[in-house]
């Protein structure tokens, strides 16, 4: 967040003399409190000051770059996800490769006839699958993709920045988003994050338009 010249000169004046109340700040800029609030819950919700009823403004004593690692640190997988696109564990191969081009997508989830998750196919699983002599058009998906347990998984209220580390840990390009179903013994898709949603994070950071 970029600061006013009138909100540097505040959080000086509260580092300096802090605690100190609103009153008190106000004649030091000779304005009015009226004038001063506006500046002084912008200060206070982004993080610079914090305010104790009956003792004033007093200094946080974070950097720009602490502000933004706390902000980060509560964005949840559920202000940045995207629709997921499954498929079933019967399709082949052939129509996969299909689904990946109409869908737009780098990732297909495979499902079995319960909606329950059994599989992922990426482009390189796919692409990898057509290098040999195989009959794309007869196989099914099931063959070649990643099988549960060994995917991968995220939940709605998980923090993105463990998604993020999990993506990089992994080298993978996305996760699916699950709730558990059968008391747990298996996952539903209900979402999708991939590197290109934690981008938008990152411009949405940049441009200070944090959803
Ligand atoms: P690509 O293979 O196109 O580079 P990825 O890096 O996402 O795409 O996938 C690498 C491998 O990891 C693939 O074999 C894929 O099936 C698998 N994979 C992708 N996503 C996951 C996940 N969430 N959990 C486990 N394995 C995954």
């Amino acid at each position: 967040m970029e600061l006013t010249s009138r909100q540097e000169k505040i959080v000086e004046i509260v580092k300096n003399s802090g605690p100190i109340t609103g009153e008190h700040i106000a004649d030091q800029l000779s304005l009015t409190r009226a004038t001063l609030r506006p500046d002084l819950a912008i200060l206070t919700m982004a993080g610079y000051l914090d305010a104790r009823p009956r003792v004033g403004y007093f200094y946080t004593g974070k950097t720009g770059t602490q502000l933004l690692a706390d902000k980060v640190k509560h964005i949840t997988v559920n202000d940045y996800l995207s629709r997921p696109v499954v498929v079933q564990q019967s399709i082949t191969i052939y129509d996969a490769i299909c689904a990946m081009f109409l869908e737009d997508v780098g990732t297909l989830f495979v499902v079995d006839t319960d909606t329950t998750l059994v599989g992922v196919l990426s482009r390189k699983d796919l692409l990898r699958a057509s290098l040999g002599k195989q009959a794309l058009e007869s196989m099914p998906v099931s063959i070649i993709m990643t099988r549960m347990p060994n995917i991968t998984v995220c939940k709605k209220e998980d923090l993105i920045i463990e998604v993020a580390s999990k993506l990089i840990d992994k080298q993978i390009d996305g996760l699916p988003i699950v709730i558990e179903v059968d008391r747990g013994s298996g996952y539903e898709v209900v979402g999708r994050i991939t590197k290109t949603n934690i981008t938008a994070l990152l411009v949405d950071l940049a441009n200070d338009e944090m959803i």
